[in-house]
C-alpha cells in the first residue's frame, strides 16, 4: 500500500541567503569583492527593474565589470571561501532526502529543488554534492576557458530569476505531476515574492523582504533551516 502521508511533495528552495550564508546576493558579493565599479552597476541595475535591459544583458554586463576588475576563475573562486551553509541547512537536506528515499521505496514521490539566480560557484563551494540532493536545479553557470580555463568566457544565464522563478516551479510541478497546493517554496528576499505567491506553502525564512514576509504563509525568524521541517513533514 503506497503512504500517502506527504502533505508536500515539490519542495523548492532559494539559495543565496537561504541555503547559502554570509551573502544576501552572490552577485553583490562578488562586486564588493572585485571592487567592480559601482556607478556602472548602479545604472544597470536600473535598467534592468526599467526593463530597459534582459536578465541576460544584465548578467553579462556584471561579467564584464568582473573582468575589468582581473577576475579569473582562481579569484572567483577565492571570492567564495567566506560563503557558509545555513545553520541546520546540511541536517534539513539529509532529512528531506532521507524522506525522498523512503518516498521512492513506498512508490510515493517527494522532489526537492532550486530556483535561485544565484551562481553554480556559489552553491558547489557550500555544497559540492548538492546532486546528491536536488533532483532539479535552476541557477545560473558561468563557463571559463582559456589556455589555463581561468578565462571567465561567459554565463549560461537562467531563465528563471525573479518573477520568472514562479514560472520554474510551474514547470516542475507539471512535469512531474504535482498540484500548486502540494508544492512549498522557501526564500529570503524581494525575487521571491511571485514564487511564494503560487506555492501551496510558502515560507518566508531569514527574511529581508517586508512585502515577502506580509504574503508568506509562515515567517522563521530563528536562523536555522531546521525550523522549515515541521511545517512541511
Ligand atoms: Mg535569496
Amino acid at each position: 500500500m503506497p503512504n500517502n502521508n506527504l502533505k508536500y511533495k515539490l519542495i523548492c528552495f532559494d539559495l543565496d541567503g537561504t541555503i547559502i550564508d554570509e551573502t544576501i546576493f552572490i552577485w553583490q558579493t562578488l562586486h564588493d569583492a572585485f571592487g567592480s565599479d559601482k556607478k556602472k552597476r548602479k545604472q544597470y541595475a536600473e535598467y534592468f527593474v526599467n526593463k530597459k535591459i534582459t536578465y541576460r544583458q544584465w548578467a553579462e554586463h556584471d561579467l564584464e565589470l568582473w573582468r575589468e576588475a582581473g577576475a579569473t576563475k582562481t579569484s572567483m573562486m577565492n571570492a567564495t571561501d567566506k560563503l557558509r551553509l545555513m545553520p541546520g541547512a546540511l541536517e534539513t537536506l539529509n532529512k528531506l532526502k532521507e524522506l525522498k528515499e523512503k518516498a521512492k521505496a513506498d512508490g510515493n514521490c517527494l522532489k526537492l529543488a532550486i530556483i535561485s539566480g544565484s551562481l553554480n560557484i556559489a552553491l558547489e563551494r557550500v555544497l559540492p554534492n548538492y546532486k546528491d540532493y536536488f533532483d532539479d536545479v535552476y541557477i545560473n553557470h558561468l563557463i571559463f576557458d582559456g589556455k589555463d580555463g581561468e578565462k571567465l568566457a561567459g554565463i549560461r544565464s537562467t531563465a528563471f530569476d525573479f518573477e520568472n522563478k514562479a514560472d520554474a516551479l510551474r514547470e516542475i510541478a507539471n512535469r512531474e505531476n504535482i498540484p500548486l497546493s502540494e508544492c512549498v517554496f522557501i526564500g529570503d528576499h524581494d525575487n521571491d515574492i511571485h514564487v511564494a505567491e503560487i506555492a501551496g506553502l510558502s515560507i518566508a525564512f531569514n527574511c529581508k523582504s517586508e512585502r515577502l514576509a506580509q504574503i508568506a504563509d509562515i515567517v522563521i525568524e530563528k536562523k536555522d533551516l531546521r525550523e522549515i521541517l515541521k511545517y512541511i513533514i
